[in-house]
């Protein structure tokens, strides 16, 4: 029972998204708390509100009606929301995320009605710290943010981006449990380059650009300090910074608070699982694969990585497990001597001549598995799914671009092209495939099967960082959660429809280990699964009378 005595009443409470129930406030709780005759008369069942909303959001138009529909009901319902959102995941997900959020971080200055989190802009230099306080809730467990850089496939969006950060604690909370009141979603609005919004006469941001000297890091500091003073056990995640950011903001705080970089790490961990699973498909062992990365900014760099972490776990020495994963980018085959070539590619330019076409890199030198996260559509084309299928038996092609639009190929051509050899993923959901009497169900990569397990197990035991350790733990849970069933359909992922408890199992790994290696800030229960289990929040009304 709540206590009635802090609770709001009447029409506050109607307007209290934490506490409202909406239609099913019982009689008695509508006489207990000023509520008679602000609601019609019949009671509802939460069964029968949420298919109230299944239908509205179903009669939409567009995705992005569908999207603002949520948000609304987000607004005045919280419980009712995430209900929705656990009960039909793989129906919104796409909405609630990418790729609707896509759109609707485009069109933001248009369609804004409600503030959600809280945006810090350079202008705000020196008080952070006071912006924070102004946070609503007691707590902050887990603290998105962005600066808008580098949103999804779309670049760079300014303040737009706050979509994003939303989005993405709406996905903490609904396959991690965490709860909606802890989750912060903060932008950094640092300015913006995109032409179209400083023309934009009804953008919100800051109108000006991009702030690219001192006064960035001053800011960004100053956010990294504000957060540890005021909220110091709550996990900070990175999202969406432009690559010139994103590997040295990684560098700088990760050794000194609960801090990860999702695009970078969380990718890494996905993208690894997905090639355990496959591996279960093709045969072999990590160590003896060849992958060729078709892109290296913070996807492919971040994936690589995690395989050459994994690799090194499997006994190879750190050298050969580099010269095990290779990069094709804008400027070709990444290799010795290529002028200014970043710190994060150096490990992974090797003694090799350079080479300008994918399909001759594919040729020379004969990966096992091809990996797109470039996003440029369309370059996974007839030729390289063949000739990857030449080489191999079961050639393993991940096409992880986003949205749809961006994938390298489709399911239909890696199938099709490969003759259904080909062990194919993508980074945006597709159809299953029929080939002759044969269906194949691709797997989505989608980086919601890591980063809510992960944050939730550093959540649960107060853990002080999130190392790499979590993330090849994290790798390992989610690709040995993939039944036979899903493996004889070419899916190297399981159903989504399970991730609640692929997040548990994730967090509680997550969590052994912040637990064995002194991270923890908290003693260990006697069962971690049992005690991250109970603390899920659950869309249940309370009884309020
Ligand atoms: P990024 O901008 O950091 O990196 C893009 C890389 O692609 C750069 O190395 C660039 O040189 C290379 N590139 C661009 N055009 C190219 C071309 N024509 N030929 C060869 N190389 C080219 O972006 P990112 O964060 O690494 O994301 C890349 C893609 O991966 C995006 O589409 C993103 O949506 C997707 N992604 C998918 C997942 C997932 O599936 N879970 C996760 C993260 C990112």
């Amino acid at each position: 029972m709540e206590d009635k005595d802090t609770l709001p009443r009447g029409v506050k409470l109607l307007h209290d998204p934490v506490h409202n129930k909406g239609t099913a406030f019982t009689d008695a709780e509508r006489d207990a708390l000023g509520l008679r005759g602000l609601l019609p008369p019949r009671v509802c069942s939460p069964a029968e509100q949420e298919l109230r909303v299944l239908g509205n959001i179903r009669n939409k138009a567009t995705d992005l009606e569908r999207y603002l529909f949520l948000v609304s009901l987000q607004d005045r319902n919280e419980t009712l929301f995430y209900r929705v959102v656990i009960n039909h995941i793989e129906e919104i997900m796409p909405l609630i995320y990418t790729p609707t959020v896509g759109k609707a971080c485009q069109h933001f200055s248009h369609i804004y009605r409600r503030p959600r989190g809280l945006y810090i802009s350079l202008q705000e230099r020196g008080r952070v710290k006071e912006i924070l306080g102004n946070w609503p809730h007691r707590e902050a467990r887990v603290i998105v943010v962005t600066d808008g850089e580098r949103i999804l496939g779309l670049g760079d969006l300014g303040a737009a981006g706050m979509g994003i950060p939303i989005g993405k604690l709406s996905l903490y909370t609904a396959c991690a449990g965490i709860h909606p009141t802890h989750c912060l979603p903060v932008t950094l609005d640092v300015g913006t380059n995109n032409e179209a919004f400083l023309n934009d006469p009804l953008y919100l941001g800051l109108e000006r650009r991009r702030e690219r000297g001192e006064a960035y890091d001053e800011l960004v500091d100053e956010f990294v300090c504000a957060v540890r003073e005021l909220f110091p056990e709550a996990l900070l995640q990175l999202e969406d910074f432009g690559n010139r950011n994103a590997f040295r903001l990684l560098q700088k705080y990760r050794d000194t608070l609960c801090l990860f970089d999702d695009d970078i790490q969380g990718t890494g961990a996905v993208a690894l699982s997905g090639l355990l699973a496959a591996l279960r498909i093709t045969g072999g062992s990590l160590d003896q694969q060849r992958v060729l990365f078709f892109g290296a900014g913070q996807a492919g760099i971040g994936i690589g990585n995690t395989v050459v972490a994994a690799m090194i776990e499997q006994g190879i020495p750190e050298d050969q497990a580099r010269g095990n994963c290779w990069f094709f980018d804008t400027q070709g085959l990444l290799v010795d001597g290529r002028p200014d070539i970043p710190p994060q590619k150096q490990p992974f330019a090797h003694d090799h001549p350079p080479i300008d076409e994918l399909l001759e890199a594919i040729r020379t030198l004969q990966p096992t598995a091809l990996i797109g996260c470039a996003g440029q559509a369309g370059m996974f084309t007839e030729e390289v799914v063949q000739q990857m299928a030449d080489l191999q038996e079961r050639p393993i092609v991940f096409a992880l671009s986003n949205p749809t639009a961006k994938a390298e190929c489709s399911a239909q051509q890696a199938y099709e092209w490969s003759e259904g050899r080909a062990v194919f993923a993508s980074g945006s959901p597709f159809d299953p495939v029929q080939l002759g009497n044969q269906t194949f169900v691709p797997g989505q990569g989608n980086n919601a099967y890591i980063f809510p397990g992960v944050g939730l197990g550093a959540v649960a035991s107060h853990s002080s960082r999130v190392t790499d350790g979590m993330f090849l733990v994290a790798a390992r849970v989610l690709a040995e959660l993939v039944s036979e069933e899903d493996l004889a359909l070419g899916r190297v992922y399981p159903s989504l429809s399970q991730i609640r408890e692929v997040s548990a199992r994730i967090a509680a790994e997550v969590a052994t280990i912040a637990y064995r290696e002194g991270f923890a800030r908290r003693d260990p229960p006697e069962d971690i699964l049992e005690d991250i289990r109970e603390e899920m929040f659950q869309p249940l009304y309370p009884h309020y009378a």
